[in-house]
Order: C-alpha cells, then sequence, then structure tokens
C-alpha cells in the first residue's frame, strides 16, 4: 500500500482549522488535530473525522503559545505517521482596542499565537521535509497581512510578520521541494470574528449589526463572510500537483477586499 500522506493544523479544534483538517482527511491524509477546548466535543470531532474520511485521525493538544510545546507538537505527529507532508499553520487568537489601552499581555500572546508559533513549528519541521524532498507548508495570515485596520495593532503586525515569514521559507524550501505560501482571508464567520465583535461594538460605539455591516464587511465588497469550506479547498488545491510553482504567495480569498 501506498503511503498516505500526513498533515498536521495547529488550531484545528474550530473554525477554519477543522475545516481545512476535514478537507485534507476527506482527500486521503492522516491529520493532527490541535487547539483548546473541551476534551469530550474534541474527540467527538477527532472519532467522526476518522470514521467520515476512513483516515488516522490524531489529536495533540500542544498549547503553541510556548516554543517548546510547539517543537513538541511536530516531534509527536512525525513520531506517530513517521512522516510529515502537510503543515498547516492556522492557531489565531485576536484582541480589539485602541493602541493606546491595548493590553500588552494581549499583545505579547497574539504575536506568540499568530506568529512566532508558526516559526517554531516550521523551525522543527523543515529539515524533516527537507530532508524527504517534499513539504507542502501553509500559513493562514490574513488580509490584515497586507491592509490594517484601527484597534488591532498585535493582529495586523503579527499577520504582515507572518507573510514575511512565508516568503523567507520559501526561498529556504525552494530547491528542496518544500512549498510554502500564505492563504489571506478577508472575513469569515467563526468564533474568532464572532468573540471580537462584542469589543468593536464597545470600541466604536456601534451596535451588533453595525460591527457586522459597517466594519466587517465594510471593505468586502461581496458583502458576503467568506466560508469555511472556500479558504479549506484553497489549501486543500496547495497540496496538489498544480499548485507545485505556488511558492511564496499570498493568496487572498476576501471577496475583493485587498483590491481597493
Ligand atoms: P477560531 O477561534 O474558530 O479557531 C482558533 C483555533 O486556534 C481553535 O482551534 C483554538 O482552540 C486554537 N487555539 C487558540 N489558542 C491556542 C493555543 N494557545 N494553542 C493552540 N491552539 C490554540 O478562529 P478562526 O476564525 O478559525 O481563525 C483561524 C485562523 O484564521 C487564525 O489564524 C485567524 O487569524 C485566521 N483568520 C481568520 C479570519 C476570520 O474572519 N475568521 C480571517 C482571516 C484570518
Amino acid at each position: 500500500m501506498s503511503e498516505r500522506r500526513a498533515a498536521l493544523v495547529t488550531g484545528s479544534t474550530s473554525g477554519i482549522g477543522l475545516g481545512v483538517a476535514t478537507a485534507l482527511a476527506k482527500a486521503g491524509m492522516d491529520v493532527t488535530l490541535n487547539g483548546l477546548g473541551d476534551a469530550a466535543e474534541i474527540e467527538r470531532i477527532r472519532a467522526g473525522l476518522e470514521q467520515e474520511a476512513g483516515v488516522t485521525v490524531r489529536y495533540d493538544g500542544a498549547n503553541l503559545m510556548q516554543a517548546d510545546a510547539c517543537a513538541g507538537l511536530i516531534e509527536a505527529a512525525i513520531g506517530a505517521f513517521g512522516r510529515l507532508d502537510v503543515l498547516v499553520n492556522n492557531a489565531g487568537i485576536q484582541h480589539v482596542a485602541p493602541i493606546e489601552d491595548f493590553p500588552v499581555e494581549k499583545w505579547n500572546a497574539i504575536l506568540a499565537l499568530n506568529l512566532s508559533s508558526s516559526f517554531h513549528t516550521i523551525r522543527a519541521a523543515m529539515g524533516h521535509m527537507k530532508e524527504r524532498k517534499f513539504g507542502r507548508i501553509i500559513n493562514v495570515a490574513s488580509a490584515h497581512a497586507h491592509v490594517a485596520s484601527p484597534f488591532k495593532s498585535a493582529y495586523v503586525a503579527a499577520k504582515h510578520g507572518l507573510y514575511g515569514l512565508t516568503k523567507t521559507v520559501a526561498l529556504e524550501g525552494a530547491q528542496f521541494n518544500v512549498r510554502c505560501n500564505a492563504i489571506c482571508p478577508g472575513y469569515v464567520h467563526t468564533p474568532l470574528v464572532e468573540n471580537q465583535i462584542p469589543d468593536t461594538m464597545k470600541a466604536r460605539g456601534m451596535s451588533r449589526d453595525q460591527v457586522i455591516q459597517d466594519v466587517l464587511l465594510a471593505a468586502q465588497p461581496t458583502k458576503e463572510f467568506v466560508k469555511v469550506e472556500d479558504i479549506a479547498g484553497l489549501a486543500l488545491f496547495l497540496t496538489t500537483p498544480a499548485a507545485n510553482q505556488i511558492n511564496g504567495a499570498a493568496l487572498n480569498i476576501d471577496g475583493g477586499w485587498t483590491a481597493q
């Protein structure tokens, strides 16, 4: 039997990460899930996906705020499946506040998870991928890797940084058949977006509907949220042979937001 590909998706107990992990599993890859949350609910997701996709799905609850935990996550995934072909750095958090009130600990946490954790996972995976002459690294960045919004200093800084990291890794892996790209979504209605609505209401003195229409979807010309499945489809495409020459790219999937 030919070996199945093995994938790891960080922050895949919810939202975009879970959608990407589901698409990769359904395409026949063994998958490591990662993320925080209720243990029973995560086990339900893991077992359900394993059964539905007919692949092996494991879960690793590494908290990616710590460098050692990021490296440990990669080592355990390689140990479990004997290989790591696809690494999707997706875990991320948000905090919305004017910079003069932005809590320092929130800045540190967002930089640690949304930027540094990808450095640490890639650092731990790169040698293995280069040696095997195969690797597909996908960093889930954001339209905020290109443009800013007020009150999101840490998130915008981290996502711009993640695109820089993506380009650097793309160059380092280029001759080893290791590809690294960023996916840059506009607004997707996931818990991460839902959770920032109250803070944005407070920061801007707006109602919930005003925040959705006038802030979240204001810059998104389609006036529709991007779907988790749209992002999952793009991530899956980046693992196929048709995408072999896509390297160091930031693929916008934002309804035209950054075309403006
Ligand atoms: P989400 O809140 O639904 O999921 C975040 C995931 O990260 C969860 O699985 C959570 O458990 C995990 N996580 C949080 N802290 C963690 C930690 N310390 N260690 C390990 N895992 C941790 O969010 P989402 O909207 O699906 O966002 C996923 C990614 O997509 C993020 O990087 C986000 O910045 C990016 N993104 C989201 C949107 C959007 O509109 N939702 C837009 C652009 C980019």
